[in-house]
């Protein structure tokens, strides 16, 4: 079976589990897990900040930066399609207290303007705005990048307005893949990042947050409010170190993979793909209103190919290191046939 339908299903590999197995472990509730110290040190350099907390997922890490940032009832602003938005379960509402507003944009890039119209005035009867976010690699618009010179005009517009600026770079490896652009300096700008171990860096699990040493004093706090206080947890480390090191060269492969792809379905008059926003390794598409998507996701399953819906209306492919070459070319395949079978 050839598994499209995220970068999550991954499995450890043989070297991973051997890492997760022999790791030093201790509390660290105590703060005593060598492995998990290693590892926020490792990706804290990475990312060229001052402290990193290892947490158990992406969507734990945005609600924590989201909830050091903010106050009840202040207003922070996300992209339309943002994952932030639209994948964890309305929690900015539950545990920071505070309303989304959402600017949309063509590929994850809100506009300056756009932005400031969002600003809220101070008057006393507005919600304050306290913090803006991105996410890149942005993975509604299709894993489509934010460019730099970008990030650095929205962080003068973030501190202009006195907004806290928090990157949702569940994929920033993959950005920095397909741009030579290193963590760092996509991190530069941000207060606070958080980035995940389990997409296509194929950790079982794991994010971690990056930010100024008082902040993550902070983020821990409310880790353990969360109920995200860990032990040994050093044995899931290892593996998230292992990927650091181990996993982000094989990114760049997946990004061709996904191109060659998106090519072959390009190929085909009755699919509907833009070329121009396949840019890492996630693939969006979609076929005449006739075809019926979940009867097509079926048949695809029947013929050895999953796949999954994406943004309303939309077909979704993401690739990862255990789809190889020849995957990507056999699932092309498959969909290029199964639509023509429903046209001609
Ligand atoms: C996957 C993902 C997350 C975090 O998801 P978890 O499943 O909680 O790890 C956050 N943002 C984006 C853009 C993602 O794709």
């Amino acid at each position: 079976m050839i598994d499209l339908r995220s970068d999550t299903v991954t499995i450890p590999t043989e070297a991973m589990r051997e890492a997760m197995a022999y790791a030093p472990v201790g509390d660290d509730v105590y703060g005593e897990d060598p492995t998990i110290n290693e590892l926020q040190d490792y990706a804290a350099d990475l990312l060229g900040k001052e402290a990193a907390l290892f947490v158990p997922t992406g969507v734990m890490g945005n609600q924590i930066c989201i909830a050091l940032h903010t106050q009840t009832g202040d207003e922070v602003i996300v992209e339309g399609e943002s994952h932030i938005f639209h994948y964890e379960t309305s929690a900015p509402a539950i545990i920071a207290g505070v309303q989304l507003h959402c600017v949309p944009s063509p590929s994850g890039e809100m506009s300056e303007e756009s932005i400031r119209r969002a600003i809220r005035p101070s008057d006393y009867y507005f919600p304050r705005t306290s913090l803006i976010c991105l996410e890149n690699t942005h993975n509604r618009h299709g894993g489509t990048l934010v460019g730099l010179d970008y990030i650095r005009q929205t962080a003068a517009l973030a501190r202009e307005n006195n907004c806290a600026f928090h990157c949702d770079g569940a994929r920033l490896w993959n950005a920095s893949a397909a741009t030579g652009i290193a963590p760092k300096d996509y991190a530069a700008e941000f207060d606070t990042l958080s980035v995940c171990l389990s997409k296509g860096l194929g950790a079982p699990v794991g994010s971690l947050i990056v930010g100024s040493s008082q902040h993550i004093h902070a983020a821990r706090k409310w880790r353990k409010i969360l109920g995200g206080g860990m032990r040994q947890a050093g044995i899931l480390a290892a593996a998230g170190l292992h990927a650091l090191k181990f996993h982000r060269e094989a990114l760049s492969g997946d990004h061709s993979h996904a191109r060659d792809f998106a090519e072959r379905l390009s190929n085909s008059p009755y699919i509907r793909i833009n070329l121009e926003s396949v840019q890492t390794n996630i693939v969006v598409f979609g076929f005449p209103s006739t075809i019926d998507t979940m009867e097509f996701i079926a048949t695809c399953k029947q013929k050895g190919l999953l796949i999954s819906q994406g943004r309303t209306g939309w077909m979704r492919a993401v690739f990862h290191f255990q789809v190889s070459e020849a995957d990507a070319q056999a699932a092309a395949e498959i969909i290029v046939r199964t639509v023509e079978e429903r046209m001609l």
